[in-house]
């Protein structure tokens, strides 16, 4: 550490408490389930709590959809695809931006309640997860009357009922990337989001409602895993969208073999982020910062694996670790925190866990000296250096803040490191070097490969993964397709 930097590391700022107020926005005590444009009890008359992890205190009691209320969410989505999807794209484009327009007006309700339900830092909810769930919308609104132009000389037409699941980590963004490609092609949806963070999803149904949006088109039936089994498993639906682990992945892709469903799995990854000796370091280091620590880690496509050329490697961990003291971890309404909730007490026991296994196989750990708060659910973000390709905090997806770094010589020798992975959903590179820049993403397996940046999402921009991250892509053009068939 040279002396400016030992410097600026004491002179660290302390920050007063800024809370995201929360007078604006409406919780009920209870929510139903969204079928046929109505909420409605459930038929078994189960409810479950939804948790605030910061405090682990209840939020609200929330609808457990069994199979026969799924039945009747997809018999009120066969039913309504009849006319929808017969309905012009100009018309099912006006509805859409109408969802993406009251997204947009009521952003900081969302916002908030996004951060209550999951955890994550209000930062990210107001800046990040909103407004790309609205833009979404928007991007697919403006897509639903040009599908001849996107496909053309064929003739695009949808596939009936989308059943769509989705996980904890981006619960309003994932019910965006779902269900804004499926009504802009004239597809039907029953969506259920996860269990640990209904509310968003609950949220939007109220917004649909508002739009006016015929009844029936979108249903949203919320439970846990066994809720999503009833999805899959329903005869009369035409196509599964999925978003969460590879091994659920795996189960649905059995469950529907030989049925006439299709299928789209978005699942885990293990992102290689590689720094050159070459690259902006300062960047780099706030860039290795994004990549992990961006939703505690839970991010699919994160940055979870460091590879450091050898020649900058100690300046490089040295600067990340000063950075990693000034990390605020904590209220993820205040608007100060970087780091907030980890989503469940199951995700932590799992990140713990992972933590543990990776000081008993040699790994060297370091954390911030951050002050954790006594309530709630938190881990201090973590790097381990002294670890190789066999660790297990190299190869398997920890959903967590914790970073295993490695150093390389060459090109070829990181290429081989970064690809030895069953995943294969993201990768970031660093160097000033464009050929370099070039290069890389032709030899890595991975859906997404950033360059100078990390964790960066834009609704034209397709996304998807390789190998065990899945199939199919989401956004964009591309992300049309999965909801199509062509006669
Ligand atoms: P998960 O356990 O696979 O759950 C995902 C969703 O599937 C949840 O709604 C879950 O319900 C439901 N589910 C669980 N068992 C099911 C079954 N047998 N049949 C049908 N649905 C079932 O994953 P997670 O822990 O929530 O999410 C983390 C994982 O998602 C990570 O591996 C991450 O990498 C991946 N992910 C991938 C992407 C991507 O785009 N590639 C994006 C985000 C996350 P409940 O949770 O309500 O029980
Ligand atoms: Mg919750």
């Amino acid at each position: 550490m040279n002396k400016q930097d030992t410097n600026i590391f004491k002179a660290a700022w302390t920050y007063d408490e800024a809370p995201e107020s929360t007078d604006h926005i409406q919780i009920k005590k209870i929510y139903e389930l969204f079928i046929d444009g109505k909420f409605t009890k459930p038929i078994k008359g189960n409810y479950f709590d939804t948790i605030n992890p910061a405090t682990n205190k209840v939020i609200a009691s929330v609808a457990e959809a069994t199979t026969e209320d799924v039945d009747v969410a997809v018999k009120a989505a066969r039913k309504a695809f009849g006319s929808w999807s017969k309905l012009s794209g100009k018309e099912r484009g006006k509805y859409i931006f109408r969802i993406a327009r009251l997204i947009q007006e009521r952003a900081r309700e969302f916002a908030v309640i996004e951060s209550l339900d999951g955890g994550k830092p209000i930062r990210e909810s107001r800046d990040i997860d909103i407004p790309l769930a609205a833009n979404h919308f928007f991007y697919y609104a403006g897509w639903a009357d040009k599908l001849e132009y996107a496909f053309p000389n064929r003739t695009p037409k949808p596939l009936g009922v989308a059943g769509q699941i989705i996980p904890w980590n981006f619960p309003l963004l994932m019910a965006a990337w779902k269900i804004a490609p499926a009504l802009a092609t004239g597809n039907t949806v029953v969506l259920k989001p996860a269990e640990t963070t209904p509310l968003t999803a609950l949220k939007l149904a109220e917004i649909i409602q508002e739009s006016g949006l015929p009844k029936g088109v979108v249903n949203i039936v919320t439970g846990a895993g066994e809720t999503g089994a009833s999805i899959v498993n329903h005869p009369d639906i035409n196509k599964i969208a999925f978003t969460g682990s590879t091994g659920v992945g795996k189960y649905i892709q059995k469950a529907i073999a030989g049925t006439n469903k299709k299928l789209t799995l978005e699942l885990g990854g293990k992102g290689a982020n590689i720094i050159f000796e070459d690259a902006a370091i300062d960047q780099a280091v706030e860039g290795i910062v994004n990549a992990i620590f961006f939703n505690q880690g839970h991010v699919c496509c994160a940055g979870s694996r460091l590879f450091v050329q050898e020649s900058v490697a100690d300046l490089v961990i040295q600067k990340l670790k000063n950075r990693m003291e000034t990390l605020i971890v904590g209220n993820p309404l205040d608007k100060n925190t970087d780091i907030g909730a980890i989503n469940s007490k199951k995700q932590l026991q799992t990140i713990e866990n992972y933590i543990k296994i990776g000081i008993n196989e040699g790994g060297e750990i370091y954390q911030p000296k951050c002050k954790l708060p006594k309530e709630g659910n938190w881990c201090a973000p973590t790097l381990f250096i002294n670890v190789s390709q066999s660790h297990r905090i190299v190869q398997e997806e920890i959903f967590g803040p914790v970073l295993a770094i490695q150093t390389f010589r060459t090109i070829d020798e990181v290429i081989e490191k970064a690809n030895n992975t069953p995943y294969g959903l993201s990768a970031g590179v660093w160097t000033q070097n464009g050929a370099k820049i070039f290069h890389l993403t032709q030899k890595l397996e991975a859906g997404v490969i950033w360059a100078n940046t990390f964790n960066k999402f834009d609704p034209a921009s397709p996304f998807g993964g390789y190998k065990e991250s899945g199939f199919g892509r989401e956004g964009g053009l591309h992300g049309l397709k999965p909801y199509l068939k062509f006669e």
